[in-house]
């Protein structure tokens, strides 16, 4: 009898405990990719043209199998009734936002045969750590503490089912991917960043040297599997153990948003929804478009329009620019990132953005407010970072091109800058930007 497999968020044959189970418990089985128009519409310009690649990669995957990826659009309810009339069971990897999570119940309502659920999505699924209390974590320091005692679960190798050729409607035409598709391809990445993980733990925080592992998408679409890349890593080192504390993090808000859906709407903290954000529609597209006047911000928002992707700090930092500079809904920069991020994650996104905002998990005070350009002389102290997405900025020399409005008028000439014409003067100044917010959250919440 014919196992149907649902794939999801878990684009990849190896490591995949669905596949392994559902391809060891039968003897045949159908590969399904459900296309779900309520996902795609949201889709962005980037995620699907690398949605689509990722299939292609997985249904050549199973073409040397003999088979097939079965492609149907649809509601998935629909879909699943339709396909699983034909099989003994279903099978997935749960995933664990809210509309994933009542997606799932109302598949299971509405299929006639048993469904098979494992994790391949996270290291340690939401449910698994709880509080002495019995409660989920709101904190990370004491979440990452039991989390890292928990052995990790390994996948068994894949069975030798026969796999079902038709490719229902077939993987849409791609229009051209940033990543190349499919978990060879993720693995060639992950190869690349192992030669660099042992100065992680230094370097991660530096977009100029460009250290981080960049594998946030390959994650997000499950080229690969997070418990392998845990397991795989390790903590023998200083920069190992700071990247699998990393995969905690995002452990970390599977569970947190599992446990308060509505923080995808609202403050997780809710007298922060009191806060009189700020109506301001030129400095919302002068952030969306790069162009605040402030070059590590600029850069950020460049890098993510043009690669879907920007480095971990500098979102930091543009975020913290959004809402404490600018004093804007942190809403509005999370719908910005969910449209334009590769590695788009609800819960990623909500947490970091309610972080970032002081209205989430973070436990520092929310005065604590970061500066943009001590930050920037941080994380980019040559400004190699900065000059490349900012290339207008490109022959200043030193600190000036941190805060070109500092520098002196014959330097911003010969480096053919300015001001408020080749580059625009900063839209805020930081000093008073942090005043007005600190009085509009005291307002708030006291
Ligand atoms: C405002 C804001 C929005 C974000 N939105 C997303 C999002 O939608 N999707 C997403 O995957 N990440 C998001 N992040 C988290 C983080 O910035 C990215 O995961 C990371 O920068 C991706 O680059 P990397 O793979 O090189 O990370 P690395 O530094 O190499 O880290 C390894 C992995 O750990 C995980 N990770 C690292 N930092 C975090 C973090 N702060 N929170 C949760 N997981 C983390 C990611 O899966 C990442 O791939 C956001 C951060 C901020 C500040």
């Amino acid at each position: 009898m014919t196992g149907l497999v649902w794939f999801r968020r878990d684009l990849r044959l190896g490591d995949n405990p669905t596949w392994s189970e559902a391809t060891r418990n039968h003897d045949r089985v159908t590969a399904l990719f459900v296309l779900d128009p309520s996902i795609l519409r949201s889709a962005g310009p980037h995620r699907r043209p690398q949605l689509e690649a990722h299939l292609r990669a997985l249904d050549r995957r199973l073409a040397a199998h003999g088979g097939r990826l079965k492609v149907r659009a649809g509601s998935p309810e629909e879909v699943l009734r339709s396909e699983a009339r034909e099989a003994e069971a279903v099978y997935w990897n749960d995933d664990y936002s809210p509309y994933a999570s009542q997606r799932d119940q109302r598949v299971t309502d509405s299929v006639s045969v048993p469904t098979v659920r494992f994790n391949g999505v996270v290291v340690h699924p939401p449910g698994s750590i709880r509080s002495g209390k019995g409660e989920p974590y709101k904190v990370f320091t004491p979440f990452y503490r039991r989390w890292a005692t928990l052995p990790i679960t390994k996948t068994t190798s894949p069975g030798k089912a026969e796999v079902g050729s038709d490719p229902g409607e077939g993987v849409p035409e791609t229009t051209s991917a940033i990543l190349d598709g499919g978990e060879d391809a993720a693995n060639t990445r992950l190869a690349a960043f192992l030669e660099a993980v042992d100065v992680y733990a230094e370097e991660r925080d530096r977009p100029d040297l460009n250290q981080s592992s960049r594998l946030s998408s390959d994650l997000k679409f499950g080229t690969l599997s997070a418990a392998a890349l845990a397991s795989k890593v390790g903590t023998a080192t200083a920069g190992r153990e700071a990247f699998v504390r990393q995969l905690a993090w995002r452990d970390f808000h599977f569970q947190v948003l599992a446990a308060n859906p509505h923080m995808l709407q609202r403050a997780l903290k809710p007298e922060y929804d009191e806060i009189a954000w700020r109506d301001d529609t030129e400095g919302l597209a002068a952030w969306q478009s790069g162009n605040t006047g402030y070059p590590i911000v600029d850069a950020g928002m460049r890098q993510l329009r043009a690669d879907g992707w920007m480095h971990g700090r500098v979102r930091m930092i543009t975020a913290s620019f959004l809402v404490k500079d600018l004093l804007i809904d942190w809403r509005l920069g999370e719908r910005h990132f969910r449209r334009l991020l590769l590695d788009f994650d609800p819960a990623q996104n909500v947490g970091n953005w309610q972080w970032v905002a002081g209205t989430g998990t973070d436990a520092a005070p929310y005065f604590r407010i970061f500066n943009p350009v001590t930050q920037s002389k941080k994380c980019d102290p040559q400004g190699d970072y900065i000059k490349r997405w900012v290339p207008e900025l490109s022959k200043l020399h030193g600190p000036a091109v941190h805060a070109p409005w500092e520098a002196d008028p014959d330097s911003l000439a010969s480096a053919g800058v300015v001001l408020g014409k080749t580059y625009p003067a900063p839209i805020v100044e930081h000093r008073q930007a942090r005043e007005r917010t600190l009085a509009a959250y005291r307002q708030a919440v006291g």
